[in-house]
């Protein structure tokens, strides 16, 4: 019983011999970014299908680190856990208006009865459906619930490993209140307990204000482990606390031009065109394989953007698909039939489109990701007004006009507009009574009479932040984890413990010492030569190695490095005990 706990315990020390781990020398073809290569090559991961992933034993290792600093700041944070299903009714979404709004990401499913469901992407509709029932006074709240729970996004362009992802792991809460007052005071801890968790992660990270997108509400902020890899591009401020998403910033600027205005050029309007054609009118040299554009526009009636047309793939018009992006947030995809009426042209043609007011071309994220290029389109031709935000296209002249957008937006504060790029790992949101109004979620207050709650909801990419983590912390060799992620602190590398017996009882009893100590240790008693050992202790991020060899042992000493050092030392045990405690 005793040895079983002790297999069951996460933080229970390990051998790699009766350990799995499968490091590969393989740069995966197919992963476009370190954090994504180096999950691979260490093994934390396994690809099952698109956005799919198995995690290994060592990856699973250091995501459960995350989670339970999660659980952990969530539990202190006065949060109180629970377990949702993953599989949702379609009536509880009905109930919001969501099944028809949430868009393509919602996978439905049917059960044999032909009833409908949905794998949940995230849990408002069952937390409030959950508080409805189970609340019932005043006296009860505020409450703030929370899970950590698989969730399922049919990402148009899953990606770049666990970062974007289809299954995924995340830690979501939503908070009730009679008031918006007290609605405002559990945001403000959930931002003080979020902070918390990304500090202990040992990442340098940056919360900017945000839009709330398909989730819809009031006040929203996101938090950003800071990287060049980011998908997101927010701006900070050096002379105040100022710090928005670049979108929200440009939200907020209600006159602000089109998004990449100056950097706008005109081109004849054009009928049927290739990829290359558009990229040729905007003077842009394909850098790559342009694999979508989309063209977008705005309704002059209605102020709604629409994405009018995408070309995708070969070359050729051989998709098309329109969006209605409302408020930034919520769109659809129509149909063919429905976009050529409001086109009024022929499939494969990408316009003439008219519109009678120029566009404020803001691609949500998601069309972003869809398009190498996002062009505007006005009465005066076609634009081009995005670029993906970044990676291998003209970024330069996106972000001087992102600097542009923003700085005509926000009072002078005397400081330096900067822009930067993130990896979205938190959000937390005031949702208000958007949702308990539409399920009527009521409590009965201090005078006995039935109120609406106000809710709030607050979500962290539990497994997300293991790729961002990577993505802020490697070099050449590998991974060097933040010591608070690392699958283990320590690594005890034994050279040659097959041929001698005195090296390999001097490194088990240093490994055990080290454990006994507080230090979560691994023993590498591979018996591998010291190069490849060496070369699979560094790549999957082990904080600190100690070599034990028949030399050392003669002298007295271990070899430690740490990760990331170039230089080891040799020190004797107390030396060593001291350099780790
Ligand atoms: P993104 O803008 O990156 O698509 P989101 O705004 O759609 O994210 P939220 O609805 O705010 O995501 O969900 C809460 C958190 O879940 C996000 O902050 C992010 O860390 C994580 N997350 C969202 N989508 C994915 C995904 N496809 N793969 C991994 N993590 C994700
Ligand atoms: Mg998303
Ligand atoms: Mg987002
Ligand atoms: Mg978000």
């Amino acid at each position: 019983m005793a040895q079983c706990q002790t297999l069951l315990d996460e933080t229970a020390p390990m051998r790699l011999s009766r350990f799995h781990l499968h490091t590969t020398k393989e740069t995966p073809a197919d992963a476009e970014i370190v954090s994504h290569r180096l999950m691979l090559r260490a093994g934390m991961l396994r690809k099952l299908a698109a956005g799919l992933y198995t995690w290994s034993p060592l990856g699973l290792r250091v995501l459960r680190k995350v989670e339970r600093i999660v659980r952990e700041e969530m539990d202190r944070a006065g949060a109180i856990e629970v377990s949702m299903p993953t599989i949702q009714p379609r009536e509880l979404w009905e109930e919001t208006g969501r099944w028809q709004k949430f868009g393509g990401q919602l996978l439905k499913i049917k059960d044999r009865k032909d009833a409908e469901y949905c794998y949940a992407p995230t849990a408002e509709e069952v937390i409030t459906d959950f508080a409805r029932s189970e609340l019932s006074s005043y006296k009860q709240l505020p409450v703030n619930f929370y899970q950590v729970q698989t969730k399922f996004r049919d990402e148009i362009r899953p990606r770049f490993g666990v970062m974007r992802a289809r299954e995924f792991l995340m830690k979501d809460a939503y908070s009730f209140h009679l008031t918006d007052a007290d609605l405002v005071r559990e945001y403000q801890n959930m931002h003080a307990a979020y902070t918390r968790i990304f500090t202990r992660l040992g990442l340098k990270f940056r919360a900017v204000q945000a839009d709330s997108g398909a989730i819809g509400g009031d006040a929203s902020q996101e938090f950003h482990v800071l990287a060049d890899s980011g998908e997101d591009a927010i701006a900070f401020s050096t002379g105040s606390d100022y710090a928005a998403n670049v979108e929200a910033a440009q939200a907020a600027a209600p006159d602000a031009r089109p998004a990449a205005g100056e950097a706008m050029r005109k081109v004849d309007t054009p009928t049927q065109k290739t990829c290359e054609d558009v990229a040729a009118l905007l003077g842009i040299a394909l850098q790559r394989t342009v694999k979508s554009i989309a063209v977008m526009t705005g309704d002059a009636a209605s102020g709604q953007q629409f994405v009018l047309a995408l070309v995708r793939g070969d070359h050729a018009v051989n998709e098309i698909k329109l969006a209605k992006v409302a408020g930034l947030a919520d769109y659809r995809l129509a149909s063919e039939a429905e976009i050529l009426e409001h086109l009024g042209s022929e499939p494969g043609f990408l316009g003439p489109v008219s519109t009678r007011k120029p566009v404020r071309v803001i691609a949500d994220r998601e069309v972003a990701a869809m398009a190498d290029f996002v062009v505007g389109a006005n009465e005066a031709g076609l634009h081009i007004a995005g670029v993906n935000w970044g990676r291998d296209l003209p970024e330069p002249d996106v972000v001087a006009d992102i600097r542009n957008v923003v700085e005509g937006d926000r009072a002078q504060d005397g400081g330096e507009l900067r822009l930067a790029r993130g990896i979205e790992v938190g959000h937390v949101f005031q949702l208000g009574r958007k949702y308990a109004e539409a399920m009527r979620a009521t409590v009965l207050d201090e005078n006995g009479k039935a109120t609406v709650m106000s809710m709030g909801c607050y979500g962290i990419g539990v497994s997300r932040i293991v790729a961002a983590a990577i993505e802020q912390n490697h070099d050449d060799a590998g991974i060097l984890w933040p010591e608070p992620m690392a699958p283990w602190r320590v690594a005890v590398c034994v050279i040659n413990p097959k041929n001698d017996a005195a090296v390999a009882a001097a490194a088990e009893s240093l490994y055990a010492e080290l454990n006994a100590a507080g230090h979560e240790t691994v023993l590498d008693d591979r018996g591998l030569r010291a190069g490849a050992m060496f070369a699979d202790i560094e790549l999957i991020g082990i904080p600190h190695r100690v070599v034990v060899s028949e030399r050392g042992l003669a002298a007295g000493t271990f070899e430690y490095r740490a990760r990331g050092a170039g230089e080891s030392e040799n020190l004797d045990r107390a030396a060593l005990l001291k350099k780790l405690a």
